[in-house]
C-alpha cells in the first residue's frame, strides 16, 4: 500500500476519532454581531474614513465612476490601521487565475525605517496595483515568456477582507489580474467588463418603458454549492482521492442513494459541527450563508448563501469552497468538490442562480403587479430566452471540464443540450404571444389583445423541474449546469453578454419600429416579443431532461448535444462568439482563443494524471492483492478434499481469467499513454476523450470486478460502502 494508511487502519482510526473543541461559540458572540467582523464594510469605512473619501469612494462601488487617486492613499492607510489593529501583519492581492483556483501572493507591510526599526506601509499605489511574477499561470500563448509580469488591480467593488490563522491574520484584497498590455488572465475582468455591457443595453430597454435610474443594473447570483464529507484517513488510504479528487476505482455498493433515505436527512453530528463552524466562518467574511442539508448521495451535502451581486457572489463562492476544505480537515474530513467522486453515485453541481436588475429597479426577472411591468418582465424574459437561443452552445462551453464530463449528461444532472424551462403558464402566454392573440392564461384571468392589458402574473412558477439545465424559477434562471469546483465567473460572463446582445437587438427593433412615437410602443412590444418566440421557440422545453426521447427530439429541433469537453470548448471560438465578445469589448480574439487553449490543456493534464495514477494503482495495489490471493487459493486447492476442490478452483478459474484480462487492459492503457503525439491542444483533448477515457474504464471494469473476489482482508483500498456510509 501506498505506505501510509491501509484500511483497516483508517477504519480503525476514524472508530478512535475526538472533536476538538470548538473554535467560536455562538453562546459567547451572537452571529449578528460575528457577521461581517472580518470585513472592511461600509460600517468600518464609514467609521474611520473622512467623510468627502467615503462619498468619493462609495460612488466608485456604487455608480461605477472612476477611482479618484487622491483617495487611495487615504483608503489605504485605514485600510493598514484597521488590519494591523486585528492582528495582521501581511497583505495579499488575490486574484482568479484561469485554473479556476483562487491565488495570492503575501506582502508583509514592514519596511525598514532606515534606523534599524521597522513602519508599517501601505500606500494608495500599493492598495490599486500589485505586480506578480504571472509565468507560472496560464496564459494561453498571451504572454511572452520574456515578459513574465503580471499585474493586479484592485476591484472596489468587492470588499477587503481578514483571513485568519491560529498566528495571525493577513488583509486580503480582491483584485483583476491582466498581463502588461492589459489583456485579461483571470475570471475577475471579463466578468466585469460583461456587467458593463449589459448595464448598458439594459439602460436602453428600461428607457424605452421610460424607468430611468442612476444605479447601474448589474446581474445577481446564489451559488448553490454541493459538496461530499469523507473521513481523511479513508482518503489517506486512497490515493486516488488524495490526488485526483475522484475515486478510479470501487465496486459498487451493496446500498447507494436507491433509498431516497439522506435527501434532507438528519445530518451526523460531526457534519452538523462542520457545518456550524463553516458558517460561522463564512458570517465572519461577511457571506450570507443561508441554507445547509444533506443532498441526494450519501455523505453529500449542500450549502447556499443568498444571492448578491454577481462579481460579489463569484468572489464569496471561492471563498466558500476554500472554507468548507479547510474547516473540514479540522473535523478529520476532506471536503471534496470533484463533480463525480463516485461512480455510479450522484455528482455535486453548483446551480447558478441568475437575475439582473438594482436597487431601484428592483429584480427585472420578477413579473410586476401592472400590464406595464408585466410588459417589461415579458422583454426581459424573451431576451434571455432568444440569447440562450442563440448561444447555447456558448454558454455550454462555459461548464466544459474533464470532471464535469462525469456529471452532465447522466441521470442525475441536466443532459448537455441546452434548453430553457418555463413552466406550463408562462409558455402558455408566450404561446399565445407567439400566435399575436393573447386572450387569457391558464389561471383563467381574462387577458385582452395588447400588452398594456396582460393580467399580473402569479410570482409562484408553479412547477418545479429539476432536469432543465436553465429553467425559471419565479423571478430568476437557474443555470445546473455548473460543476461543483467551478468558478461562477464563467457562465455569467457569458449569460451577462449574450443577454446584452439580445437587449440590444430588442431595443434597436423597438427604438425603429416606434421612430420615437410613444403610441406606436405597445404594438413594437407585441411584434419583437411576436418575433423573438417565432424565432426562437425550439429552445423552450418542459419536458423530462433526462429522458432518451428529448435527445432525439433535440436532434429534430437542431439544437447542440455537445456531451464532452472537446465537443463543447470549441464553441468560444466560433465566429459567432469572437463576434459577439468583441463587439461589446468583453474578450478579445486573442483573450478568447487563450481561454480556449488552456481549458483544453487542462482537460487533457487532468486525464493524463488520472491514467498515471490509475496504472500506478494497479501496479502497487491491485495487482499484489490479486497475486496474493491466487496464491493462497491455489495452495488451498491443492491441500482440498475433492468435494472442496471444484468450487476452489472455479474462483481460482474466474480469478485467474480477470487477472490476466486486468493485465491486458492495463498493458494497453500504458502504451497509449507512452504512445508518442502531437497536433493542437484540440486534437490532444480529442486522444484523451476517444482512445485513453474508454482505455481506463476497461480498466476499471476488471479491477472492480476484481474488488468483489479477492478476499477482503488482502484488499487494502477502503470501499464505497465504507468510505459513503462510515462517519
Ligand atoms: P432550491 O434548492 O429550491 O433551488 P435554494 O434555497 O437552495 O433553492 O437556493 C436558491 C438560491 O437562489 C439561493 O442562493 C437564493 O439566494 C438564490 N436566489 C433567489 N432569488 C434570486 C434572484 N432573484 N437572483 C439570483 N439568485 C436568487
Ligand atoms: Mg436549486
Amino acid at each position: 500500500m501506498n505506505g501510509i494508511m491501509a484500511r483497516r487502519d483508517a477504519i480503525k482510526a476514524i472508530t478512535e476519532y475526538k472533536p476538538e473543541p470548538a473554535a467560536l461559540n455562538f453562546n459567547e458572540s451572537s452571529p449578528t454581531e460575528i457577521f461581517g467582523c472580518n470585513v472592511f464594510s461600509d460600517k468600518v469605512m464609514r467609521q474611520r474614513l473622512p467623510k468627502k473619501v467615503y462619498v468619493s469612494l462609495k460612488k466608485t462601488m456604487e455608480l461605477g465612476e472612476k477611482l479618484d487617486p487622491s483617495v487611495a492613499d487615504v483608503v489605504a492607510n485605514a485600510m493598514k490601521d484597521w488590519a494591523i489593529e486585528k492582528g495582521a501583519t501581511h497583505f495579499t492581492h488575490v486574484f482568479y487565475p484561469l485554473t479556476g483556483l483562487t491565488a495570492e501572493k503575501h506582502d508583509s507591510f514592514l519596511v525598514p525605517d532606515g534606523k534599524g526599526g521597522a513602519l508599517a506601509e501601505f500606500s494608495g499605489t500599493m492598495l490599486i496595483q500589485g505586480e506578480s511574477d504571472a509565468s507560472s499561470f496560464p496564459s494561453g500563448g498571451l504572454r511572452a515568456t520574456f515578459e513574465a509580469r503580471g499585474y493586479t488591480a484592485w476591484d472596489v467593488t468587492s470588499p477587503a477582507y481578514l483571513l485568519e490563522n491560529p498566528n495571525g491574520t493577513f488583509l486580503c484584497i480582491p483584485t483583476a489580474f491582466v498581463s502588461w498590455t492589459g489583456e485579461a488572465l483571470d475570471k475577475k475582468t471579463p466578468l466585469l467588463r460583461s456587467q458593463q455591457a449589459l448595464n448598458k443595453q439594459a439602460k436602453r430597454v428600461l428607457q424605452l418603458f421610460g424607468v430611468e435610474t442612476r444605479l447601474p443594473v448589474t446581474c445577481y447570483a446564489g451559488a448553490e454549492q454541493e459538496y461530499f464529507l469523507i473521513d481523511r484517513n479513508f482518503v489517506f488510504a486512497r490515493p486516488d482521492l488524495l490526488i485526483a479528487g475522484r475515486s478510479l476505482f470501487g465496486a459498487k455498493p451493496a446500498k447507494g442513494q436507491e433509498f431516497g433515505d439522506q435527501y434532507f436527512g438528519v445530518t451526523p453530528r460531526r457534519v452538523m459541527s462542520f457545518m456550524m463552524e463553516v458558517d460561522r466562518e463564512l458570517f465572519k467574511l461577511g457571506i450570507p450563508v443561508k441554507t445547509r442539508h444533506n443532498e441526494t448521495a450519501p455523505s453529500q451535502f449542500e450549502i447556499a448563501p443568498i444571492y448578491e451581486q454577481g462579481n460579489l457572489a463569484t468572489d464569496h463562492n471561492q471563498l466558500i469552497m476554500a472554507v468548507l476544505r479547510s474547516v473540514a480537515k479540522r473535523y478529520g474530513m476532506v471536503c471534496l468538490l470533484h463533480e463525480k467522486p463516485f461512480a455510479g453515485i450522484n455528482g455535486s453541481g453548483k446551480h447558478l442562480n441568475y437575475s439582473i436588475g438594482n436597487d431601484e429597479v428592483g429584480c427585472l426577472f420578477e413579473p410586476g403587479d401592472t400590464p406595464h411591468d408585466n410588459a417589461q418582465f415579458l422583454v426581459f424574459c424573451a431576451a434571455a430566452i432568444r440569447a440562450v437561443y442563440k448561444y447555447g452552445a456558448l454558454l455550454r462551453a462555459t461548464v466544459a471540464s474533464a470532471s464535469n464530463d462525469h456529471r452532465l449528461g447522466a441521470h442525475e444532472a441536466p443532459p448537455a443540450i441546452i434548453s430553457v424551462y418555463l413552466g406550463e403558464q408562462l409558455t402558455d402566454v408566450f404561446e399565445q404571444i407567439k400566435h399575436g392573440k393573447v386572450k387569457g392564461c391558464k389561471q383563467k384571468c381574462i387577458m385582452n389583445i395588447g400588452v398594456d392589458t396582460l393580467p399580473p402574473l402569479p410570482r409562484d412558477p408553479g412547477d418545479r423541474n429539476r432536469t432543465s439545465p436553465f429553467a425559471f424559477t419565479g423571478n430568476r434562471f437557474e443555470f445546473r449546469a455548473v460543476g461543483s469546483s467551478m468558478s461562477i465567473a464563467g457562465s455569467q460572463v457569458a449569460l451577462n453578454t449574450i443577454l446584452a446582445e439580445s437587449l440590444d437587438y430588442i431595443a434597436t427593433e423597438l427604438e425603429q419600429a416606434t421612430g420615437g412615437d410613444e403610441k406606436k410602443f405597445n404594438a413594437a412590444v407585441q411584434a419583437v416579443l411576436q418575433k423573438i418566440m417565432l424565432d426562437c421557440e425550439a429552445i423552450i422545453f418542459n419536458g423530462d431532461g433526462y429522458s432518451q426521447e428529448w435527445q432525439q427530439e433535440a436532434e429534430r429541433r437542431g439544437l447542440p448535444n455537445l456531451r464532452t469537453t472537446p465537443d463543447a470548448l470549441p464553441a468560444l471560438t466560433a465566429p459567432s462568439s469572437i463576434a459577439l465578445f468583441t463587439k461589446y469589448g468583453v474578450l478579445s480574439e486573442a483573450e478568447l482563443r487563450s481561454r480556449e487553449e488552456i481549458y483544453l490543456e487542462q482537460y487533457c493534464k487532468t486525464i493524463e494524471t488520472e491514467a498515471n495514477l490509475m496504472l500506478r494503482m494497479a501496479k502497487t495495489v491491485i495487482f499484489p492483492a490479486s497475486f496474493r490471493y491466487q496464491n493462497e487459493l491455489a495452495q488451498a486447492c491443492a491441500n482440498m478434499q475433492a468435494i472442496n476442490r471444484e468450487y476452489g478452483t472455479t474462483t481460482l478459474d474466474q480469478l485467474t481469467a480477470n487477472l490476466r484480462g486486468m493485465q491486458k487492459v492495463t498493458y494497453e492503457l500504458q502504451e497509449l499513454i507512452d504512445s508518442p503525439r502531437g497536433g493542437t491542444a484540440l486534437v490532444q483533448a480529442r486522444y484523451y476523450c476517444d482512445v485513453i477515457l474508454p482505455a481506463m474504464a476497461e480498466v476499471r471494469k476488471h479491477a472492480d470486478l476484481l474488488e468483489t473476489i479477492i478476499a477482503d482482508d488482502l484488499w487494502t483500498l477502503p470501499s464505497y460502502m465504507e468510505m459513503l456510509f462510515i462517519r
